[in-house]
């Protein structure tokens, strides 16, 4: 028998590339490359798969061979080569970067940076007019005939309508023109015309302090992390608008991530303001044009800065110089589904890859970012005062154990009496709950009975707005029922706790003259609805704000004097690792919120646990205390960052097979000195979406390869198609 050679007929000589799908698959796939195309890694091509036509990426050849090639027989052809602009090197590189660190397929992570199908289509060509050579003989020239004329004489070809409008002719000139051979139709691309931020445009005259910040910034050149900590209203976006000043004027691109990028109307505005335009932005209530048109600018480079969420990071930008990360703590840059990462960090991998800077601000930066502070690999910029006159307000504790509401009330009179005053005054107050809803409980007093969701472990939040029931989690609604849905007793629900919506009601029998607002994702959906709300806020027609965390970021009322937290002790329930952090962060940021403007703000705290570390911590404005206490205690015991952490949460639509596949993992998990699998155990939402969770912890010392324990250890098992186990790296959500 022959043995098993290289056989010429087998492998002959046509050209192979390596494609991948934004697909779940192990890798990219091998194509035969057909006569006369010269696809280049990065290049957009339609690829056979099955029996569908997918659009693909040419990927580059690995170092080293992987495995046995397929027989060039069994090779399909790539079907066709978009006209787009490749995707760069660095994004490659990206890709395989976070599928690496998060234990993904390649093709998931793609499929993020391929989000908008659409800007893979050639662009629309439109026609316009050129003027010919040698006009006809016998043309009769008329005043507007000359006009378009001379147009075109000197300038591009431009459409029948742009040529009309210029030379202020009826389009009928332009056309009978184009009859007679005077003008020559051409196609072209239509291009969207992206005006450029002017980096020229002056600032405002920086503080001291703040133009310190600033030309640090401004030298940078390279890879480097700066972690730009300053208080609320110091300036740290006037300081890295100084950066992206800097930036535009190399005429290089600039990404910055903001969360809640849909709210961030005034932020948009001060850019406005700054560099003349409005920057790009990136974010889910963007229109399928508008995606498809900033996803191509981007990708051709006409888009210099883009504001996005944590999606952006996928964008195809050919020459980014600056990526800022403002509000660089903030949890909604963790992204929970499908490939688990955090934007935060992966921006940073992203500077690194890429060999520029990246800044990172925060009044209350993570505990990570700041031990990476500490050890001297990120530099540390500090802002410690307020522009103008403004003054960080005066933080103040109610104890609610002494302090008592009435029944049924969650106002204590010390805040109560404060609200009445700020009013009184013509200020404006927020109090803040971070609760939506009316009440997160609804129970039957006949029987106790509970209205739960039919798909999750949780129980149903009543919206009175909305007059239903609601599932927080999966988004489940029913109506409101009249009578208890167990025992049927007539009238017997009540509602159990507060929610935003039963505060706004307390609230207005308290002060029935003010003008109130209730501020949630609920009433505040999309830029429009933020921008409106801003335009409340400032000419002072509305006094009075309940809200969630949502009007705890980043706003600038300068009339906004009073906040006070009706619950402190809310995120403090969890107990999870940064269950203290997280709750400092908010309280401090909502905190900050108060006396932007030039009258004194003053903050009132609602708690049960008045000697809490954090709460006092906050009052005392010991931000550098709080954090290395807990440090201290994330370090003693082996935490993140000083210790790695991972979750698996596996899932599926029965319990019986699940268990059987959380055995099988159990099993065959990883151990050792340095490396501790703990569970499986019931996830806390032991049922989401229909779907049954379990949860296994990975906790290892550094410097282990958490990443390859795990790949290994998922390599033993098999789960049922309907099952999924889903790895979170660096978790920050233990639900
Ligand atoms: P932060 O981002 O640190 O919360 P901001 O950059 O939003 O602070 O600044 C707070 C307010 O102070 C903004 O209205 C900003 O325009 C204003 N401000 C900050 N620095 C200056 C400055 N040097 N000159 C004029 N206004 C400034
Ligand atoms: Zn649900």
């Amino acid at each position: 028998m022959a043995t098993e050679q290289y056989t010429p007929s087998l492998f002959p000589e046509g050209r192979r590339v390596k494609v991948l799908l934004p697909l779940p698959l192990a890798g990219a796939y091998d194509y035969a490359v057909p006569e006369g195309m010269d696809p280049q890694p990065g290049d957009f091509v339609s690829v056979p798969l099955g029996n569908q036509m997918r659009t693909g990426v040419v990927w580059d050849e690995p170092e080293k061979p992987e495995g046995e090639p397929v027989a060039a027989s069994r090779l399909k052809p790539i079907e066709q080569l978009l006209i787009a602009p490749r995707l760069p090197a660095m994004n490659r590189r990206f890709v395989e970067w976070i599928a690496d660190y998060c234990v993904a397929a390649p093709g998931a992570v793609l499929r993020m940076a391929m989000s908008v199908p659409k800007a893979l289509e050639p662009p629309r060509a439109r026609t316009a007019f050129a003027r010919a050579e040698t006009l006809p003989a016998g043309l009769k020239r008329t005043a507007a005939r000359n006009r378009i004329l001379a147009l075109l004489e000197d300038g591009p070809p431009r459409g029948a309508s742009d040529l009309a409008r210029e030379a202020g002719v009826s389009t009928g000139v332009v056309k009978g023109l184009a009859d007679m051979g005077a003008l020559l139709p051409v196609r072209v691309e239509e291009r969207l015309r992206w005006r450029e931020p002017d980096p020229m445009r002056p600032g405002p005259v920086l503080s001291v302090e703040q133009e310190e910040a600033a030309d640090a910034l401004r030298g940078e050149a390279g890879f480097v992390v700066s972690l730009l900590d300053g208080i609320t209203g110091s300036g740290k976006t006037e300081v890295y608008f100084e950066a992206i000043a800097e930036t535009l004027k190399q005429g290089r691109q600039v990404m910055v991530l903001l969360p809640e990028i849909a709210l961030s109307a005034q932020w948009l505005e001060r850019f406005e303001e700054r560099f003349g335009v409005m920057p790009a932005e990136w974010h889910s209530d963007l229109s399928p044009t508008q995606r498809r048109n900033t996803w191509r600018g981007v990708a051709e480079g006409n888009v210099k800065v883009l504001v996005g969420a944590r999606s952006a990071l996928h964008l195809p930008f050919p020459d980014l110089g600056l990526i800022v990360v403002d509000e660089e703590h903030d949890s909604s840059f963790k992204q929970e589904d499908g490939v688990v990462y955090h934007a935060r960090d992966m921006a940073v991998v992203r500077a690194r890859l890429a060999d520029i800077p990246i800044i990172l601000a925060s009044a209350t930066p993570s505990l990570e970012t700041l031990a990476n502070a500490e050890g001297g690999r990120y530099r540390h910029l500090k802002l410690t005062s307020r522009h103008g006159t403004a003054e960080l307000p005066d933080i103040t504790l109610i104890d609610l154990r002494e302090h008592k509401p009435p029944r049924q009330c969650w106002i204590s009179p010390a805040l109560r009496q404060a609200v009445e005053e700020t009013l009184a005054r013509g200020e404006q107050a927020l109090l803040f709950l971070n609760r939506r809803g009316y009440a997160p409980l609804t129970l039957c007093r006949s029987c106790g009975h509970r209205i739960g969701c039919p798909n999750c472990q949780a129980w149903l939040v009543e919206h009175r707005f909305g007059r239903r029931l609601e599932c927080h989690h999966c988004g489940y609604m029913a109506p409101m029922p009249k009578d208890c849905p167990d025992c049927g007793a007539e009238d017997s629900l009540t509602a159990c706790g507060p929610g935003v919506e039963r505060l706004a009601e307390e609230a207005s029998a308290l002060y029935p003259e003010a003008a109130m607002e209730v501020v949630t994702s609920d009433t505040l959906q999309g830029p429009l609805a933020a921008a409106a709300f801003v335009d409340r806020m400032t000419s002072g027609e509305t006094q009075l704000i309940i809200g969630t965390q949502i009007v705890a970021k980043g706003y600038h009322f300068p009339m906004l004097t009073l906040v006070g937290v009706i619950d402190a002790d809310l995120g403090l329930d969890g107990g999870d690792l940064r269950a203290a952090e997280r709750t400092y962060q908010l309280l401090s940021q909502v905190a900050g919120r108060a006396g932007r403007g030039g009258r004194a703000g003053r903050v009132l705290v609602q708690t049960a646990n008045p000697d809490a570390g954090v709460l006092k911590a906050l009052a005392e404005g010991d931000r550098d205390g709080f954090m290395s206490a807990e440090t201290d205690q994330r370090r003693s015991g082996n935490w993140p960052p000083f210790g790695r952490l991972a979750a698996l949460v596996v899932s599926g639509p029965e319990e019986g097979p699940l268990d059987d596949l959380c055995r099988a993992l159990a099993r065959t998990a990883p151990g050792g000195d340095k490396l501790r699998v703990l569970g499986p155990a019931p996830a806390p939402l032991a049922l989401l979406r229909g779907r049954f969770r379990r949860r296994f912890l990975i906790r290892t010392e550094r410097g282990i390869a958490i990443q390859k324990a795990i790949r290994d250890w998922l390599s033993q098992v098999r789960p049922l198609s309907n099952q999924r186990i889903q790895v979170d790296i660096d978790p920050y959500s233990f639900m």
